[in-house]
């Protein structure tokens, strides 16, 4: 048996020794078989000297390197190991190979370079090697296991802190878009949120799923404010934004319109539907009987106009608003804590058919 270099190679090392042997091999008319392979592996990796040199005065004196030469080189430098324990340990470590390169994908460029690295190792290991490169290799996969498990740590660490920053980023932009949105004294969507939501709405309308729409305003504000104050006040138009609420379900969208007005949304729903709505809306307001909170001193009736109208596929939103806005000052002109059904709407429809 010869000496060797038993220092062990370090992934780049191996992996530069990988893609200069084939080369190495053909230069010289070496078939690429496994045993050729793991003789001319070494004579470039320099690691058994007698080899290298045997070889290198072969090339110099232009000598052939024909079956019985190669099977002899074979013979002499490398096959020297067990048959049996080199089979069992290159499966082990073929299998833990797999395992790792499987479980490290997608770990980035540290894992490319030690996955290239393994996918060296395996080849070798195809190609035949002996127990004592075995070794070697073994030494150098423990090496870069080491240095590979450190760096995913660091990453899994690196990653984690980043995922954290970019979840209280998602957080904050999910507030600001909900702050953007949301009228602060009733949490309802404010104006802008509800011609978002209507312009959404609008693209599921249809002559089979109506939408429709109700505007509301409470009557004689002004004189709440005037007898009980603007806190009291702010108190009705959260009271009402809860019976809007109370009323509406699913898709439907209740909105602060501005002031003391509100708009609602109804998805999938008619006219007639629509007016029961507002109907319920209505008497809900009517029969609340609401106390100051401070004496409990009765806020007398409050009450509230609606105005009722529905989408006519295609038109602009702000025609349907605009439509409301007039059936809700038909309530108010008619004496207010009333309905008003949109009369303009079936004109329109007949002028259309
Ligand atoms: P009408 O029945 O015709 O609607 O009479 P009104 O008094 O309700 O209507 P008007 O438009 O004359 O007055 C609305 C009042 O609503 C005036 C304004 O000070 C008050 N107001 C608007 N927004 C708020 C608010 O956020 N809080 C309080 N407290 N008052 C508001
Ligand atoms: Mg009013
Ligand atoms: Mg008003």
């Amino acid at each position: 048996m010869s000496s060797q270099n038993d220092t062990p190679v370090s992934a780049q090392q191996s992996a530069e020794i990988l893609r200069l042997t084939l080369p190495r091999m053909s230069q010289h008319n070496v078939p690429v078989t496994p045993h050729n392979y793991a003789v001319w592996y070494r004579f470039v990796e320099g690691s058994i000297p007698e080899l290298s040199d045997e070889i290198q005065q072969m090339i110099d004196a232009g000598t052939p390197f024909t079956e019985q030469v190669n099977e002899a080189l074979f013979e002499r430098y490398v096959a020297e190991c067990n048959v049996e324990q080199f089979q069992k340990i290159r499966g082990e470590m073929h299998d833990l190979m797999q395992d790792l390169s499987g479980s490290l994908q997608n770990a980035g460029d540290e894992a490319e370079r030690f996955d290239g690295h393994l996918a060296g190792v395996v080849e070798n290991m195809r190609q035949g090697t002996s127990l004592s490169d075995i070794k070697t290799l073994l030494e150098s996969l423990i090496e870069e296991t080491r240095a590979m498990r450190k760096s995913t740590q660091l990453l899994h660490e690196h990653l984690e802190a980043k995922s954290h920053e970019i979840q209280l980023l998602q957080e904050e932009l999910e507030q600001e878009r909900r702050r953007a949105s949301t009228d602060p004294l009733t949490e309802l969507a404010n104006r802008r949120a509800f011609l978002e939501g209507m312009d959404k709405a609008i693209g599921q309308a249809s002559a089979s799923r109506p939408l429709s729409l109700l505007m509301i305003d409470i009557d004689h504000f002004k004189n709440i404010n005037d007898t009980h104050g603007h806190l009291i006040g702010d108190r009705v138009i959260r009271f009402l934004a809860q019976v809007l609420r109370q009323n509406i379900k699913g898709k439907d969208m209740a909105a602060r319109y501005g002031g003391e007005e509100f708009v609602v949304m109804l998805t999938n729903t008619g006219l007639r539907g629509a007016e029961a709505v507002a109907e319920g809306i209505r008497q809900a307001v009517a029969d609340a009987k609401l106390v100051r909170s401070d004496n409990k001193q009765p806020l007398g009736r409050i009450t509230v106009s609606l105005g009722v109208t529905e989408y006519l596929p295609g038109e602009d939103p702000v025609e349907t608003v605009n439509r409301a806005d007039q059936a809700l000052y038909q309530s108010k002109q008619n004496g207010r804590n009333r309905v008003t059904v949109d009369g303009d709407l079936v004109r329109l429809r007949d002028n259309r058919a």
